[in-house]
């Protein structure tokens, strides 16, 4: 079938040559051939390379030479290779007696230096990306630390201000929207400046902690207990009234009255006032409610609780 192959071409790798069948076996292929096809040095003839033609695929390429001008088709030619990704090449597909002949002119080695480059450059993409993705994570991260330290308060673990006055805005809404209710407690240690006074301020730093461990054991998840300030502290109960706020209130009072936290020798109390959010209640006007009722707490004689 094949009667003009010159001999030189037998070796070379920058011309792609072979001869194949309209069945699509290969009847004759040249080095250049055998390297994009991945047939290795073994002869490859006998086997079926069809499906190395992607863009005319094989039946198109056979149509396109018969319909071509002298029996050729010359042009674009995506072909696959063994490791399934595709070339375009420029050739040309001549009709050679029964069959067929591909004559590609094909700098293996470029083509191969040129998809070393493009493979690498992938590497160092995905690489690069992969190390954004990271960086990205470990921003994340930090920022959700920072995030939350700025809703800390440092001593008690407790939210502080800042994190209350978000919170508050939020449940204020909520409560108008659904019309749960939304109760407030005010709470501050009682007598306080003596137990810096009398025990050292390291002491009253100690108190402080055991007294918002105290009121964070007494209530929920959902709940935000938070310092407002030097030894004041305000918790928010969100679906709870005024009667569910009290009685936590009281808890919190009879637990800390009862709680002695070294190297004091006996309890510190606290005062207490509860207030529910009305409608169109402001943070403001439920904290000055709440500030309110502490003060009447204190008026009467102090380690009690007063709501409303
Ligand atoms: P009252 O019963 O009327 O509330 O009296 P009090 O002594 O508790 O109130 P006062 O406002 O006179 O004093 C509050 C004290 O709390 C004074 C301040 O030194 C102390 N204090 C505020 N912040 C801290 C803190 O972070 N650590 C310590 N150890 N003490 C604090
Ligand atoms: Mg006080
Ligand atoms: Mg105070």
């Amino acid at each position: 079938m094949v009667r003009d192959w010159p001999p030189e071409l037998e070796n070379m790798t920058a011309v792609v040559a072979a001869t194949l069948g309209r069945d699509g076996l290969l009847a004759r292929s040249n080095a250049g051939f055998r390297r994009i096809a991945g047939t290795g040095e073994a002869d490859p003839a006998g086997t079926d390379v069809s499906h190395l033609f992607v863009q005319p695929d094989f039946a198109a390429l056979c149509r396109a030479v018969d319909e071509g001008a002298e029996g050729a088709y010359a042009g674009m030619l995506t072909m696959g290779d063994y490791n399934g990704l595709t070339r375009t090449l420029h050739g040309r597909v001549d009709r050679c007696g029964d069959g067929l002949r591909l004559l590609i002119e094909y700098d293996v080695e470029d083509l191969e230096r040129i998809n070393e480059a493009f493979r690498k450059l992938n590497d160092a993409h995905a690489l690069l990306r992969y190390q954004l993705v990271q960086a990205n994570q470990a921003l994340q991260q930090q920022n959700a630390t920072i995030e939350a330290a700025a809703l800390t308060d440092p001593l008690t673990g407790l939210g502080n201000r800042r994190h209350l006055d978000a919170t508050l805005d939020i449940e204020l809404q909520r409560a108008a929207r659904t019309g749960e209710p939304l109760t407030a407690i005010m709470a501050d240690l009682d007598h306080f400046k003596n137990v810096n006074d009398r025990f050292g301020h390291e002491a009253g730093d100690q108190v402080l902690k055991a007294f918002g461990a105290a009121m964070r054991a007494q209530t929920r998840a959902m709940d935000l207990v938070a310092r407002f300030g030097g030894e004041e502290f305000v918790v928010l109960l969100p679906h709870t009234p005024l009667e569910g706020g009290r009685i936590i209130a009281e808890r919190m009072r009879a637990t800390f009255a009862e709680t002695v936290v070294p190297p004091l020798r006996e309890p510190v109390t606290a005062s207490f006032g509860v207030a529910q959010a009305r409608g169109a209640e402001t943070a403001e006007s439920l904290l000055q409610c709440v500030d309110k009722a502490l003060y009447k707490a204190k008026q009467s004689g102090r380690n009690r609780v007063v709501a409303g």
